[in-house]
């Protein structure tokens, strides 16, 4: 049971902000230092306790870097409406290398491009928000792509199944069904990406609410499909924040498949200017969301920090996959 350790923590809705009794009281309390710590210390205080073996991220100590996991990532359409702040596919892009785009990516392109592709672990489907492509491609690119690679596929998130319930006068659950019916394994987490209502507005001002991203969640589950859920954050993001969306995740942590750790590093969006976290608060973040959830298998997407030394304090921290893209393919 994914949350059986966890409830070893809980005896209320808000466990991880109102702890029931000493036992659990400090294992909270240590949880919230060390995210705060994370949010809070200049990076040498922070790397003099982690060198002095003082600092409690090390909570998990593994002999080995985490494992990479390659995945063949599918853009599937041009572009998105919902202009989040951190996303550089908030924006439709009509040419590529001078020539019109088509509105999707065509099936039979899709499937080739991964038969030519380097070896990979699973397959990564992006949609974003279309007005453009019927259910049917969507259903028909699950069963191809499941047919061709025998992979997983990880494809839509309860932002897209949200947009195309509303767009098609249907609903999560008649949709879901039918992509469960097509071998779908799992949701991908977006519009998980920080679970606090009062900075959504700022970041992703026309994602759903927290309620509906959890609802879906619950109704994908329901239907024997896993999801997972993201975690986004950079310098700014604080102890209380993260706390918050951890909370929040609690709700569906039965149903999860794991939990992708997502330091935001964007160079391509209107958060530009905004600091991505440092190493030792991905360590503090990585190893307060395994204390709660050891079973579940924890994922970080990595762009700058890759050194052999960075991989070994993450796998000390929890931290077992890193997400690696070795085929982007766009239409
Ligand atoms: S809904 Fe998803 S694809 Fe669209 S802008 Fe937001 S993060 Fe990007």
């Amino acid at each position: 049971m994914l949350c059986e350790s966890f409830s070893q923590h809980e005896t209320g809705p808000h466990c991880l902000l109102e702890p029931p009794s000493r036992k659990t009281r400090h294992g909270v309390e240590h949880l919230h230092m060390t995210i705060a710590q994370s949010l809070t210390d200049s990076s040498a205080e922070a790397r003099r306790r982690l060198v002095g073996g003082t600092a409690p991220m090390l909570l998990h100590p593994r002999p080995h870097p985490p494992t990479h996991w390659r995945q063949a990532k599918l853009i599937v359409t041009r572009g998105c409406w919902a202009r989040c702040e951190f996303c550089h596919f908030s924006r439709f892009v009509p040419l590529s290398q001078g020539k019109a785009v088509p509105p999707v990516l065509g099936i039979p392109d899709a499937v080739a491009e991964l038969q030519r592709a380097p070896a990979f672990d699973g397959v990564k489907v992006v949609t974003g928000l279309s007005f453009q492509a019927p259910l049917e491609y969507f259903t028909h690119l699950i069963q191809a792509l499941r047919e061709a690679t025998g992979q997983p596929v990880q494809a839509f998130s309860a932002v897209e199944v949200d947009h195309l319930a509303r767009r098609l006068a249907s609903s999560a659950r008649e949709i879901l069904t039918e992509w469960k019916r097509q071998r779908l394994d799992r949701l991908g987490p977006g519009g998980a990406e920080l679970l606090v209502p009062s900075v959504r507005p700022s970041l992703a001002r026309y994602r759903i609410s927290v309620e509906r991203w959890l609802e879906i969640h619950r109704v994908a589950h329901s239907l024997g499909l896993r999801t997972a859920a993201g975690l986004m954050f950079d310098a700014r993001t604080t102890a209380a924040q993260i706390i918050e969306h951890l909370n929040r995740l609690r709700e569906v942590c039965e149903g999860l498949d794991h939990i992708e750790l997502q330091p935001l590093e964007s160079a391509q969006t209107a958060l530009t200017p905004i600091r991505p976290p440092r190493l030792d608060q991905l360590l503090r973040v990585a190893a307060a969301t395994k204390t709660l959830w050891p079973d579940l298998p924890l994922h970080i997407h990595l762009r700058s920090i890759a050194s052999a030394d960075a991989e070994i304090l993450l796998a000390d921290a929890g931290v077992d996959r890193i997400i690696e893209t070795v085929l982007e393919v766009q239409p």
